[in-house]
C-alpha cells in the first residue's frame, strides 16, 4: 500500500488491532489483516509491537485502557498473557495459552485460534477428521492447540509423540485433561520409541507435524526416522510453511501421501481471529492469492 493510500485510509475513527511478540518484525500477519480490512472497507489497522514478558503486563494494561479492540499474541507471551486476562475460552484454558485477545468494553477474553486454523486447513484440503485417528508430533504451543481442537471437534483417537524434553510433562497434563473432558482416546509416547511410532502411524488417517523440524536452521531434520513410516493415502500436514515443501513433505509426496504445508493453517487461524474482532469473514481466497 502506498503512503497516500495509508493517509487516506487512517482517520480519527480508525481502530487498532495489535500483535505483541518478540521478535516479530518478520510476521506476515500485518499484511494479511490490513489487506483484508482494505478489501472489506473495514476501518481498522493492524500493527506489530515488540513486547516480551518484561513489558507484557504494562502493555495489556495500556491496550485495555486505550480500548483497543483486540490483538494477537505470539512468543514469548502466549502463556504468560493468560494471567492478565478476564476470561479464557475452553481451548485456551486447557492449552494454558492464547494467541488472540478480544476486548469487549474492557473485558478481555483470550482464545487460541491455531487449532481452529489447522482443522479448517484440513477441511480446505477435503480431509474429514471426525471419527478418524490422528497422530501429532510435538507438544509446544501449536501442537497443544491442534490437539485440543482435534479432540473437541470429534477426532476419535489422538496419539501424541514428543521427545523427552521440557514439553513432555506439559503433554502429559494436556493428555490427562483431554481424557477427562472429551471422548477422544488420547495416548502419549516418547518420540524415541520407533516401534510404537511406526505402529501408530500405520494405523493413523492423519499425521500433523507441529515441530520446527524442516524449518531454518533444521532444514535437513525430520521428526520421523525415514519415509518407510509413511503409507500411501496418509494425510500429512506440516505446520511449517517456509520452506513450502519441507523434507518431511518431500518424503510424503514420494510415499503417495496427501500432503500440504502450514500456509492454510496460518491463513485460517488469522481468519478466525479476524472474525472475532470484526464480526466479518476474512476473504481468505483473495488473501491466499495475494500473499502466497
Ligand atoms: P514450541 O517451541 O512451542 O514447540 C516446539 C515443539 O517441537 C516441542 O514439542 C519440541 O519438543 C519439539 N521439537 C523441537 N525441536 C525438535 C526436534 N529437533 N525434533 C523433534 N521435536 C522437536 O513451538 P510452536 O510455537 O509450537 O511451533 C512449532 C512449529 O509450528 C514451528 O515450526 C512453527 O513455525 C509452526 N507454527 C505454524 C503455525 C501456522 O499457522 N502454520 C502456527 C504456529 C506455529
Amino acid at each position: 500500500m502506498g503512503k497516500l493510500a495509508i493517509t487516506e485510509r487512517i482517520t480519527g475513527h480508525t481502530e487498532l488491532i495489535a500483535l505483541i511478540a518478540y521478535p516479530i518484525r518478520h510476521s506476515m500477519s500485518p499484511t494479511m489483516h490490513n489487506e483484508a480490512f482494505k478489501k472489506l472497507g473495514l476501518d481498522y489497522v493492524y500493527v506489530c509491537f515488540e513486547v516480551d514478558t518484561t513489558t507484557l503486563e504494562d502493555t495489556v494494561r495500556g491496550l485495555r485502557a486505550m480500548k483497543v479492540r483486540g490483538w494477537n499474541v505470539s512468543m514469548p507471551n502466549k502463556g504468560p498473557i493468560t494471567q492478565y486476562l478476564d476470561h479464557l475460552t475452553p481451548v485456551s484454558q486447557i492449552v494454558g495459552a492464547c494467541n488472540t485477545v478480544v476486548n469487549d468494553d474492557g473485558i478481555l477474553t483470550g482464545t487460541s485460534t491455531d487449532g481452529i486454523g489447522a482443522m479448517r486447513a484440513l477441511n480446505a484440503h477435503g480431509v474429514t477428521y471426525t471419527g478418524k485417528k490422528m497422530t501429532v508430533i510435538g507438544a509446544g504451543g501449536a501442537a497443544s492447540s491442534i490437539q485440543v481442537q482435534a479432540a473437541l471437534d470429534g477426532v476419535r483417537e489422538l496419539t501424541i509423540f514428543n521427545r523427552k524434553d521440557a514439553f513432555y510433562d506439559q503433554a502429559e497434563d494436556l493428555a490427562d485433561k483431554l481424557r477427562e473432558r472429551t471422548d477422544c482416546k488420547v495416548r502419549l509416547y516418547d518420540l524415541a520409541d520407533c516401534d510404537c511410532l511406526r505402529h501408530e502411524l500405520d494405523s493413523s488417517d492423519i499425521y500433523i507435524d507441529a515441530t520446527p523440524c524442516g524449518m531454518h536452521p533444521l532444514e535437513n531434520v525430520v521428526s520421523i526416522p525415514d519415509p518407510s513410516y509413511l503409507h500411501p493415502g496418509l494425510v500429512v500436514m506440516d505446520t511449517v510453511y517456509a520452506p513450502r515443501q519441507t523434507k518431511l513433505l518431500k518424503w510424503a509426496e514420494q510415499s503417495g501421501c496427501v500432503w500440504f504445508n502450514g500456509l492454510d493453517m496460518m491463513l485460517y487461524q488469522g481468519a478466525a481471529a479476524f472474525q472475532l474482532w470484526t464480526g466479518k469473514d476474512m476473504p481468505v481466497d483473495y488473501i491466499r492469492d495475494l500473499l502466497f
